[in-house]
């Protein structure tokens, strides 16, 4: 079945000014299995935003935001292998962090077992302990572990901010679902382009 509907109007910033002392960068599953061409489950959309993503992590490493990576993690034979097929099983290739955005010795990985970055995981606690309250998402996919985490992020009282450019989709419509639905369901911030990030 298909059918045309028109997207609703949500809305988008040019700028957003954050204090990076209570600001968190979360960089979600930019692993080899999604964003390298050879990965099992790539993403291309995913390569494309790896120079956006680059580019506000350097800005965040600059003013001392908190950086935190998301790698999705499997267990041989996990049931979430029925649906996708095996991919990021842990410590194969697939599993690392794309090489362009490899992490530094003092920013922290978060192992995520499911689509939500919190479920299961320690990442509220570590957000909880460092006073973050701003919560930028970017990586892939959008409409998969990047909404999931945004809507479980929001559930808890962050302000989640997305930046159009920093989310890989596989189509338009997830997209575009996926940033109505963090404007106009868990309040947060689109910004259209990572270089309309500041920190001060
Ligand atoms: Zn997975």
């Amino acid at each position: 079945m298909s059918v045309t509907v028109e997207i609703p109007v949500y809305k988008v910033l040019d700028v957003i000014t954050l204090n990076p002392k209570i600001t968190g960068l979360i960089i979600v599953d930019m692993q080899n299995d999604f964003a390298h061409p050879n990965g099992k489950l790539f993403v291309p959309e995913a390569r494309s935003i790896v120079p956006n993503i680059k580019k506000l992590l350097d800005k965040a490493r600059a003013s001392n935001v908190t950086v935190i990576y998301t790698q999705d993690c499997h267990m041989k034979d996990d049931p979430e292998f029925k649906i996708w097929g095996e991919h990021a099983v842990e410590g194969t290739w697939g599993f690392m962090i794309v090489d362009e955005l490899k992490p530094e010795e003092d920013e922290i990985i978060v192992r995520k077992l499911r689509y939500d970055a919190f479920y299961g995981t320690p990442l509220d606690h570590i957000l909880k302990v460092k006073g973050i309250k701003d919560l930028i998402i970017v990586g892939t996919v959008a409409n998969i572990c990047v909404l999931h985490t945004a809507g479980s992020a929001a559930l808890r009282m962050y302000r989640v901010i997305i930046p159009v450019d920093g989310i890989a989709a596989l189509t338009d419509f997830d997209k575009h679902a996926t940033l109505r639905q963090v404007d106009f369901l868990y309040k947060g911030v689109i910004v259209r382009s990572v270089n309309g990030i500041r920190f001060m």
